[in-house]
């Protein structure tokens, strides 16, 4: 049977920032204006750079990354698709299991 989890993108991106955490440094307010894909180099803002092994592109959907990898330009496009958002109270029996992370869905 297909298993789903529900969970908050707040609780996943903290529960994925505690597991990277002992293998990282992270730095904040560090803005990639540009990048050497064979030396595995950044540049930010500051005019500091860094260099790895490997650059992860992880610079979501106006990525400038991308446009580097594909050597040219990639700006994304409108679909004509749209997406219905709504926040609706859970009650207190469904926090109480997510609490005790019992697998919670909701339809
Ligand atoms: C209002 C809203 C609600 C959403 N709700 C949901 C939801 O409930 N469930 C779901 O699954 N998805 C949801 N999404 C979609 C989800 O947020 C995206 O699909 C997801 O965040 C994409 O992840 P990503 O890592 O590719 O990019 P992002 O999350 O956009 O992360 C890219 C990161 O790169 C950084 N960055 C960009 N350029 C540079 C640069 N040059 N140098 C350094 N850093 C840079 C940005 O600051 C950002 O932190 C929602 C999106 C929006 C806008």
């Amino acid at each position: 049977m297909e298993r789903r989890i529900c969970t908050s993108i707040a609780d996943l991106l903290d529960m994925l920032f505690k597991l990277a955490t002992p293998y990282m440094t992270l730095h904040l307010n560090s803005r990639v204006v540009s990048l050497k894909p064979d030396l595995a180099r950044v540049t930010l803002t500051s005019g500091k750079t860094f260099q790895g092994d490997v650059i992860l592109g992880a610079d979501g959907v106006k990525s400038m990354i991308r446009e580097v990898v594909l050597g040219r330009p990639d700006k994304p496009l409108p679909t004509g698709d749209a997406a219905y958002r709504a926040i609706v109270p859970t009650s207190e029996e469904d926090t109480r299991r997510r609490d005790r992370n019992d697998e919670l869905e909701l339809f």
